[in-house]
């Protein structure tokens, strides 16, 4: 049975609407159009083809950014429905959140944000909120996909006080330090959840850390410590799914607890006292947080650090500078649309908005394309 929803919770009916008014649909809500819109977008198809933490063509069975934002959506839909809070809205968000990402992670991210240093920065999470804004073009009747306020809102998870000043409305929550909605706070943590947890799994597939490194971790010992009590014979393949699968399950469990605890302390009687609250109510213990802390570290440390991956990362590095100063300095080695678009942003702007263009280009791009188009470079310019 569907329980209804908190008088907190984010609604169609207390939403701040869409930029470019339109009619309600028929058989949706606004949040469900939202998703959709999302799932109907080029760049939410491109995340199939773009790295979490090994380059695509590595194995066809780690994570890549599209089942990363899959498993984000499914542990955050069920942390809203515990809470009476909107799936809907959690599952847009979680969908949306990564759509800026460029190829190769966050090796590709910092290049290209070093790259756009003097032009304004690049920012993965600005980027997300760029594509579904401005740069999805599919309907004639607005640019972008014209999402709600709330969806926007929740995927910029952060910004600096410099960006939201140029954001309008959508930039005054970090001027005025206010909260997104609850919905947002919950995709912000199931995106750490989902990563730390299927990086391990990712990791240990890979072979590059070992169980015998995880049980540094005290999170990570206890909950091996019960999975071997409750299944002593099982293969240490099976172990580490079933502590993964415990690790996870624990850690949705306090942030729901937790979360509770504070909407009660707070009693919350609409979605503005959610927003006006000075630190995020969806949190976990202290306990948790910790355990979630070291798993970061850990996985610094030992996989995101390791030479192997460095390696990938130091190459990516290459490719998305070279893509981009080689645009910048030719916009015609684009396709030809962006070419256009960069020669009309030089001239009305200056060379802060053909950067600009040349960076949306090559952000876009999935790891093989990049791949592509830099062994064509390569090769044009071993011909000339
Ligand atoms: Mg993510």
């Amino acid at each position: 049975m569907l329980k209804a929803l908190a008088n907190y919770a984010a609604t169609p009916s207390n939403s701040r609407g869409r930029l470019y008014p339109e009619a309600p649909p028929d058989y949706r809500t606004e949040f469900q159009r939202d998703r959709d819109r999302i799932i109907h977008s080029a760049a939410f198809r491109r995340l199939v083809y773009k790295t979490q933490v090994f380059v695509n063509h590595e194995g066809d069975l780690y994570r890549t950014r599209l089942t990363h934002s899959l498993e984000v959506a499914q542990i955050a839909r069920t942390i809203t429905r515990a809470m009476g809070l909107n799936e809907d809205l959690v599952e847009a968000i979680s969908l949306a959140h990564d759509l800026g990402h460029t190829p190769f992670g966050h090796a590709g991210q910092n290049a290209l944000n070093e790259c756009m240093r003097d032009f304004g920065g690049f920012e993965h999470n600005l980027q997300s909120l760029r594509v579904v804004d401005q740069l999805e073009d599919r309907y004639p009747e607005f640019p972008g996909l014209n999402l709600t306020f709330e969806a926007r809102e929740g995927i910029l998870k952060h910004c600096s006080l410099a960006n939201a000043r140029q954001l309008g409305e959508l930039g005054q929550r970090f001027i005025k330090r206010h909260q997104p909605t609850l919905e947002a706070q919950i995709a912000n943590i199931a995106d750490q959840i989902a990563y730390n947890n299927h990086d391990i799994d990712d990791g240990l597939r890979s072979g590059l850390i070992k169980i015998s490194d995880l049980t540094e971790m005290r999170f990570f010992s206890d909950e091996l410590q019960i999975t071997k009590q409750k299944y002593p014979k099982i293969s240490e393949r099976h172990q580490a799914k079933a502590v993964i699968r415990r690790m996870i399950g624990s850690l949705v469990t306090d942030l729901i607890e937790t979360s509770v605890c504070h909407i009660q302390a707070l009693e919350p009687d609409s979605i503005d006292m959610v927003r006006q609250c000075k630190s995020p109510l969806i949190g976990f213990s202290d306990t948790f947080l910790e355990a979630q802390k070291t798993l970061q570290l850990f996985l610094r440390e030992n996989l995101y650090n390791h030479p192997k991956v460095r390696k990938m990362t130091d190459q990516a590095h290459e490719i998305v500078s070279t893509l981009f100063s080689t645009f910048l300095a030719d916009y015609k080695r684009m396709p030809h649309e962006h070419a256009i678009n960069a020669s009309r942003a030089h001239q009305e702007i200056g060379l802060n908005g053909s950067a600009r263009i040349v960076a949306d280009y090559v952000a876009g791009m999935t790891d093989r394309f990049a791949l592509q188009v830099h062994e064509g470079l390569k090769k044009q310019s071993k011909n000339q």
